[in-house]
């Protein structure tokens, strides 16, 4: 019932009605859907259409997110003119059938320019619906339907907490035993077109919920919890950065000015009373993949573990090139800089690139699970 709740009432306010019917070519594009973004269409010349797409306000991260479905009454070829207004093209598009399954539009179908604002894209359109979307949509429900599937393990819970803006029910899980005396924090999806931050994030928990000796070992000494969705509204709103506050969540660590980030806040302070919060995880996507990290000589607890994980990161994965980089600036109102700041432990933005090959990602995040719950397990009594 919540979750039928939660669905209807997101739906209701990120409804827009925006859908484009184009009789002499029988076809439709439609952006009416959780996860749309399609702000204006228009026929150009015969089979070619030219859309843009806006932010939800500005000024915002260069992060066009774009999603819509097409459908054409008889199959036939039809040419996009995608214009991004208030951002230049970052996303490849990708296309499918099912708004689950993938691929990526190949260079025999897509082309940027003219300018670094325009993109083209060449589509098969037919009486099926084609979705196109700028990464795969990792939409709330997908998230949601996640949870509830890793939920009927005799170990985790799933449990709500705290409302976003609109009114939505926020989710959190909770793998191995709550009044454990150790714990980890992880969270994600702050900013809603971050899918391969999700996709590392959700392969990451899967293996501290695995069936390995060394998952069983960790979670009789650990609790995790995960609140895999910070930003529900913006998710589903196929926003580009923000969440209905109109505002960068992952820049409201310390205001927490907005009800999603000061919900989040307490839960994992929660932690720390009276058990030891040991590293916190913040999954994000960027244009590579990088380890945003606290520098070795800045004092954290346990001591060390930073430089250690990454290193046996790398031995496990050595196909893969581990990056770390001290953040760019400093930005005390992120996560990972006011979990570190308030509770003294190692906190790491962990950053996949859009363009990361979807089963490296994979392999990297079960692989940096496993050398977590070792590291973890070491150093479980360090100071
Ligand atoms: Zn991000």
């Amino acid at each position: 019932m919540c979750l039928a709740l939660a669905a209807s009432c997101s739906r209701e306010k990120t409804t827009k009605e925006q859908r484009w019917s184009f009789a002499e070519e029988g076809v439709v594009f439609d952006a009416e859907f959780l996860r749309a973004r399609l702000s204006e269409c228009e026929r150009i010349g015969p089979g070619e259409y030219g859309m843009v797409i806006r932010p939800e306000n500005m000024p915002v991260n260069n992060s066009p997110w774009f999603a819509f479905k097409v459908s054409a009454a008889k199959e036939r070829p039809i040419v996009v003119r995608l214009r991004c207004q208030g951002g230049s093209v970052r996303y490849r598009p990708k296309i499918s059938l099912d708004g689950t399954q993938w691929v990526t539009l190949p260079a025999e179908a897509y082309e940027t320019g003219p300018g670094e604002h325009e993109c083209t894209l060449r589509l098969e359109a037919g009486p099926q619906t084609l979705w196109v979307a700028a990464q795969e949509l990792v939409s709330t429900d997908e998230m949601m339907a996640w949870a509830r599937t890793l939920e009927r393990l005799p170990f985790v819970t799933y449990s709500q907490f705290g409302q976003s803006i609109n009114g939505r029910p926020m989710f959190r899980l909770d793998v191995g035993k709550t009044d454990a005396a150790r714990h980890v924090s992880i969270i994600g999806r702050q900013h809603p077109p971050e899918t391969t931050g999700s996709l590392a994030l959700m392969r990451f928990v899967e293996e501290i919920a695995g069936d390995s000796e060394l998952a069983r070992t960790f979670r009789q000494e650990f609790h995790v919890l995960v609140m895999p969705l910070i930003n529900p509204d913006g998710v589903d709103a196929g926003h580009w950065r923000h969440n209905l506050g109109h505002v960068d969540l992952n820049r409201d660590w310390g205001p927490f000015a907005q009800p999603e980030t000061k919900a989040a806040a307490e839960q994992i302070a929660a932690l720390s009373k009276p058990g030891r919060l040991f590293l916190h995880l913040d999954f994000h996507s960027t244009f590579k993949d990088v380890f945003y990290t606290q520098a070795d000589d800045e004092p954290s607890s346990p001591a060390g573990f930073t430089a250690r994980w990454l290193e046996g990161i790398q031995k496990r994965v050595p196909e893969y090139a581990v990056n770390r980089e001290a953040s760019p600036t400093p930005k005390p109102t992120t996560s990972a800089y006011w979990a570190h700041h308030t509770f003294g432990i190692p906190s790491i933005t962990y950053e996949i690139g859009d363009n990361t090959d979807r089963a490296l990602l994979k392999r990297v995040a079960a692989n940096a699970a496993q050398e977590m719950m070792t590291l973890l397990l070491e150093m479980k009594d360090a100071k």
